[in-house]
Order: C-alpha cells, then sequence, then structure tokens
C-alpha cells in the first residue's frame, strides 16, 4: 500500500511530459551511477599496447592479484603471446598472464592507450580497463561509469563545435539507447561494443559542450507511454520527411512516426544525385526483383519514378520493389530518391541521408539554432514520449 502511495506521488512530482516543457521542472535525485562494461578497439586485431595513466593512480591487477602501481610504474606494456598476456613495466618483465586488470579509485580517472600493433593514434578513455585474451588477440573492456561513457558517444556520433541544446539530446538519447541495450553483448561478457554496431565510441570527449550537457541532463532518459525505454533512433538528414520505423524495420512503434521536417531543407546533406545506366537499372529491377521491365508502362514508371512524399516501394503490376533494398545494392545515401531520365542514364535525385527513422540531426541542429529547446526537439521528432528520471525505472522494476 504504502508502495502504491508512494508511486502515485512519484508520478505527479517526476513525471514530464514535454509538450508542457515551459513548466518543466526537474527534480534531483542523489547519485547512483551506473557501470558498463563497453568492448573498446572492437574492430582491432590488438596484439599490443601502452597504457599510461593520465589523471589519478592506477593499480594493475594480474589474474586477480595486485602486482604494480602506477606510481612507480608509470608506462605499462600488454603484448599477447602464446594464449597469455605479457606484462611489462617500462623494458622489465613482470610476467605473463590470462587477465589484466588497470583500476583507480581517483575521482576523474583517466587514462591513455596507445596501440603499438597495430599502430593507432592514442586515446584516453576514463576510468578502469580490463584486458582478456580471445581468439589470438587481446580483448580490451572498458569498464566506465554510465555518464562518462554517454559523453564519449556524443562526441563520436555528433562530432564538435555543435549547439549546447543539441548535444542535450544527442546525450539523452545516448544514455537511452545504452540502458535499452545494456544486454546487447551479454553473451560475450559485456555490455555493448564502440562500433556503430551498439554506438560508436572513441573514450573520453574533449568538447566542453558535451561535458556540460551530461551534467545538466544527469539521469534524464526517455520513455514511451508504457514506460519502456525508446528506440532512440537517429540518421543524419530526413530531406524534409522522417519514416513510420514499420517502413525500415518492419516493426510498428508508437513514437517513431513519419514527421514533415521543413528544418531538415538547406542542411549539408538534404539533397544527393547519382547517375545510373539505363541498362543497369533495368537489369537490376528484372533479375534482383522480376519488375515486368517488358511491360512499357512498367518501364516507363522505373525510369520516370516520383517521390514527392516518402514512399515505401517501387511498384508494377503487383510487384512490389523494395526501396530500402535498392539503397543497400546501390549504396544510395536514401530510399527518398526521384527519378529523370537523361539519354542512355536515369538521374537519381535524393534528398536526405540515412534510414530515415527518428530523429534527424541536422534537423535537430538547425533547431537548437533558431532556439528551440532540447525538450522540443525530443517532442517533435519523437511523438507521445515522455522524459524520465532512470532511477524511476529501478522504483517500478520492484514491482
Ligand atoms: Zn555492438
Amino acid at each position: 500500500m504504502l508502495k502504491h502511495i508512494l508511486k502515485s506521488g512519484f508520478i505527479i512530482l517526476l513525471f514530464v511530459n514535454w509538450q508542457s516543457s515551459s513548466n518543466y521542472k526537474y527534480i534531483p535525485f542523489a547519485d547512483n551511477d551506473e557501470v558498463l562494461t563497453i568492448r573498446v578497439f572492437s574492430q582491432v586485431k590488438v596484439q599490443s599496447f601502452i597504457i599510461k595513466p593520465e589523471i589519478g593512480n592506477y593499480i594493475v591487477w594480474a589474474n586477480g592479484i595486485e602486482v604494480l602501481n602506477t606510481t612507480a610504474n608509470p608506462s605499462i606494456k600488454l603484448t599477447y603471446l602464446n594464449d597469455s598476456i605479457e606484462l611489462k613495466s617500462a623494458d622489465r618483465l613482470v610476467g605473463k598472464f590470462k587477465r589484466i586488470k588497470f583500476s583507480s579509485a581517483d575521482q576523474g580517472a583517466t587514462f591513455q592507450v596507445k596501440m603499438v600493433l597495430p599502430e593507432r593514434k592514442p586515446r584516453l578513455y576514463q576510468d578502469n580497463i580490463i584486458v582478456d585474451v580471445e581468439q589470438g588477440n587481446l580483448k580490451c573492456l572498458n569498464e566506465i561509469e554510465l555518464d562518462n561513457y554517454v559523453g564519449g558517444v556524443v562526441q563520436a556520433e555528433s562530432g564538435r563545435l555543435s549547439h549546447p541544446e543539441f548535444y542535450k539530446v544527442q546525450t539523452i538519447l545516448a544514455r537511452t539507447f545504452a540502458l535499452a541495450h545494456i544486454q546487447k553483448h551479454a553473451l560475450e561478457g559485456f555490455s555493448l561494443c564502440d562500433h556503430t554496431h551498439c554506438q560508436a565510441y572513441f573514450g573520453k570527449p574533449t568538447e566542453l559542450n558535451i561535458i556540460k550537457s551530461v551534467f545538466e541532463t544527469k539521469n534524464k532518459i526517455v520513455v514511451d507511454e508504457n514506460l519502456n525505454l525508446i528506440e532512440a533512433a537517429f540518421h543524419s538528414n530526413s530531406g524534409g520527411q522522417t519514416l513510420n520505423s514499420e517502413d525500415v524495420w518492419g516493426s510498428k512503434l508508437s513514437y517513431l512516426r513519419s514527421v514533415n521536417d521543413s528544418f531538415s531543407l538547406k542542411m549539408p546533406n538534404a539533397n544527393w544525385e547519382r547517375k545510373i545506366a539505363k541498362d543497369d537499372w533495368i537489369s537490376y529491377l528484372k533479375i534482383k526483383h522480376n519488375y515486368p521491365v517488358d511491360d512499357e508502362d512498367a518501364k516507363l514508371l522505373a525510369f520516370n519514378f516520383k517521390q514527392d512524399t516518402r514512399k515505401s516501394f517501387l511498384e508494377s503490376n503487383n510487384v512490389k520493389v523494395p526501396l530500402k533494398i535498392v539503397r543497400t545494392d546501390f549504396q544510395l545515401k536514401s530510399t527518398y530518391f526521384s527519378i529523370v531520365p537523361k539519354g542512355d542514364s536515369l538521374i537519381f535525385k535524393g534528398k536526405g541521408f540515412g534510414h530515415g527513422v527518428g530523429m534527424c540531426q541536422e534537423g535537430a541542429m538547425r533547431m537548437a539554432k533558431l532556439g528551440y529547446t532540447y525538450l522540443d526537439i525530443l517532442n517533435f521528432y519523437y511523438q507521445n514520449t515522455q522524459l524520465i528520471d532512470l532511477r524511476l525505472l529501478d522504483f517500478f522494476k520492484d514491482e
């Protein structure tokens, strides 16, 4: 009973329907940071690298036993050797182990990773790193507080020098995605990878406005009407209209609805063009999709296809050619294109860049510059959603 009274109270106090964003109030909570394990250098066959502390002191653990402290050993080299990790401090061999952990209890602890084999530019990471052996290579896991990771994702996914309000949107989406997909690589022993398969992440952010946006949106996440974390889909440019989720992925989500998006027009990725030979197009339609190319009307349509509003198919005589497959096969920037014949060729005149579902990044940047708040932007691209404090989810999980 008490729980239900409390629950009602929480709803009144904490739920923020951002349709009335001017009344928005954020209720601060005590800290309760989630720790994630992110596989870093996930696309690299790591053989050897050097770790140096940048901020704070680190302890090096080998097979669970403390073997070094970075106060006395500021440069540690790890190398794959015969199904083990060779650990060296400066040039001194410490030993060969199966697992190395590099951890610090210091506030803001940061270390540098310099890949030696293969060679890569140095990167900075926060919190801890665990190194294991996996199929002839070293597997690197960054054990990191949620918001430290989120800041790194925002810099990797949206770059530097953008608008502070846009960074807040991207931060809330990165946090929401991380929590929604925290089990994505559970069977492999970590939470998320650092590739776009999950979210791009190249370590500690350097952009001050990103660091501020993480702090200013702390604990904020987006949920749908059933309190489920949303699929925080976004793309570069919608070309003027976003798509329904089911038009791209088959599953209908209430908040991923097509919206007319004039904010994306006149932005860098708003338009594209591609020239394709008529013969190549016709052969492709016939062989891959069994499109009726011998029918004159169908052929005329294939040479003069128009999209005033976004379509999902090129369709004739009950044959449907999915535009998302055409996009993949021809590596087009988007499915939002019209076709204009020119001699032996066809000019594909396209709009937008990306899958077209959810937030359009360039449209969101434009909205931020025009003075819209991050709540306005989220509400525009993700309909019927709400912003809540992530610890409220924990409360409901106890039910
Ligand atoms: Zn992944």
